[in-house]
């Protein structure tokens, strides 16, 4: 298929789809009137508030002493139809280092790995690099937590991408998650009527 013929997609559908499927065929397929949700205006207002206390933060604690730090860096690939923006990206002699926050206290889910994969493809084509490491900043412990960005996961990247555009071309509502917690505070539940 031509570049001119994929259907655009951001690196949150990645994380979503990691999350739950149908929340990204919500999201495409069926746009809805979206709610601003508690959790979505909490982690907006945190990251303001993030950035100001990280510009202020030496880079000793990264071990990059040295590297510039790009905060909110828009990033497209006309060739993967995929488009995102990133929180933080550090640039330093030793490469790119793109950095997502997140506010939860938890180690990093598959979700948040896949959305870090996803930018770091982006970096890649964009910046004509190789980006091997990327960081999750768990911001409620401010805890950076290194990620390899190995081979299978950014292959990983292509094929969910491509996942992705079938279900939007079909318009096939796919499976609900199996993690049923994550329903019960979903803007979404409304639509998932067989699972409730
Ligand atoms: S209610 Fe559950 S199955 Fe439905 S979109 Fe939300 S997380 Fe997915």
């Amino acid at each position: 298929m031509s570049t001119a013929e994929l259907i655009p997609l951001r690196v949150n559908d990645l994380k979503q789809y990691e999350y739950c499927p149908r929340i990204v065929f919500y999201n495409t397929v069926m746009p809805l009137d979206r709610k601003v949700t508690f959790k979505m205006q909490r982690g907006t207002e945190a990251e303001f508030q993030l950035d100001a206390l990280e510009k202020r933060r030496s880079l000793r604690r990264y071990k990059l002493s040295e590297g510039e730090r790009r905060f909110h860096v828009s990033l497209h690939s006309e060739r993967l139809g995929l488009s995102g923006k990133m929180d933080l990206l550090i640039v330093s002699e030793q490469g790119y280092f793109p950095v997502d926050f997140k506010y939860t206290r938890g180690r990093p889910h598959r979700n948040h790995i896949s959305q870090l994969a996803g930018y770091a493809v982006l970096v890649e084509e964009q910046y004509q690099t190789e980006v091997e490491t990327g960081f999750i900043y768990l911001a409620p412990v401010g805890e950076l937590v290194a990620i390899k960005i190995t081979q299978e996961l950014k292959k990983e990247v292509a094929e969910r991408l491509a996942m992705i555009r079938d279900m939007v071309r079909e318009e096939l509502l796919p499976p609900p998650t199996p993690m049923r917690a994550r329903c019960s505070e979903c803007e979404f539940r409304n639509y998932c009527g067989d699972i409730f």
